[in-house]
């Protein structure tokens, strides 16, 4: 498990280790934390390594003693982009690159986690895997992310077609829940910690954009059927709800469920992020493909994840 120390990768980790299975998890830390395995720990049956994908020269040891590579470890949030570009762009690319090199010697399975941000500024509704990635200029930061990603996705493709190393992908849209940090610019557990402080809710633009959240329960279960399942090598799933909603309504849900005091404002992106940065105004995705050739369902409803992402940042 790279990135096992990451939000969606220590659930994972989690998951895999009630299931009865060894995990062997490498991160860097540099936005995980060794704290999110603490539910999942200590075990016998879980092994850390603190050091970074990128570097590790046991990498290629780690990887040839397990079975399934699931590959979580990567640079993630507006915010992390905008601040680290060049920081991002490699782990991303060289990181992917290191995995599936190191998989591609023993033939060993791989999950890449990727991003509904691979479609860009596509805004058809809802998006299919294959529509078409529309992304920006250059010479905005936020457009390397998507890039890098679907470099990371185009990588893996290949590894499919041309060395026959069974790779499947998943891309996560909007996914939420407990120990997702609100550093790097995730909506929800800003929302969530500003509420709770009594902080004014930035909301960024007009906040008639939308998302559509998914819990990390549900997350983690796609992410475990699109592993398991053989119709799923060479394959990308949507994983999400494909429940609409807009950042309005977000905060007004995420005030109300506080019963917070804090005002909504409403934020330019100039001052949020940087001038002229662009802001996709729906992703909204078809999980049909995950539903019919997988048989998975994102089951849980927003309220339920906001009110354990409150539970959460309570406690
Ligand atoms: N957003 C917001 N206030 C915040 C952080 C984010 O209004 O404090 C908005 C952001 O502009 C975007 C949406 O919430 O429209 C989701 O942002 P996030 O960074 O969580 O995900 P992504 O943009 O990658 O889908």
């Amino acid at each position: 498990m790279t990135g096992g120390a990451g939000f969606i990768g220590s659930h994972l980790t989690e998951a895999l280790l009630a299931d009865g299975h060894h995990v062997s998890v490498i991160d860097d830390l540099s936005t995980g934390r060794v704290e999110n395995l603490a539910a999942a720990g200590p075990s016998a049956r879980l092994t850390t390594h603190w050091t970074s994908i990128l570097e590790d020269d046991r990498l290629q040891d780690l990887i040839d003693e397990v079975d399934v590579v699931y590959h979580l470890a990567a640079a993630v949030g507006v915010r992390l982009i905008l601040e680290k570009p060049v920081e991002t762009i490699e782990t991303n690319i060289v990181g992917t690159d290191r995995v599936l090199r190191c998989a591609a010697k023993g033939q060993k399975k791989v999950l890449i986690a990727s991003t509904s941000e691979v479609y860009g500024k596509n805004e058809n509704t809802p998006l299919k895997e294959d529509d078409d990635g529309v992304l920006g200029p250059t010479s905005k930061s936020r457009w390397s992310y998507a890039c890098a990603k679907a470099i990371d996705e185009f990588l893996g493709l290949a590894y499919v077609k041309s060395r026959g190393l069974p790779v499947a992908i998943v891309r996560y849209f909007n996914t939420i829940g407990p120990r997702q940090t609100g550093r790097y610019g995730m909506v929800v557990p800003r929302f969530v910690q500003q509420a709770l402080a009594g902080r004014p809710i930035t909301v960024y633009g007009d906040g008639n954009q939308t998302r559509s959240f998914t819990d990390v329960v549900d997350a983690v279960g796609a992410t475990l059927a699109v592993s398991r399942h053989p119709a799923a090598i060479g394959e990308v799933f949507n994983v999400g709800s494909g429940h609409e909603i807009t950042i309005n309504r977000l905060a007004a849900i995420v005030k109300e469920m506080t019963a917070s005091r804090s005002e909504i404002v409403h934020v330019p992106y100039a001052q949020a992020y940087e001038s002229g940065f662009e802001d996709p105004q729906k992703r909204v995705p078809d999980v049909t493909k995950l539903r019919t050739v997988i048989g998975y369902s994102a089951g849980i409803e927003l309220h339920a994840s906001l009110q354990r992402v409150i539970d959460f940042y309570r406690t």
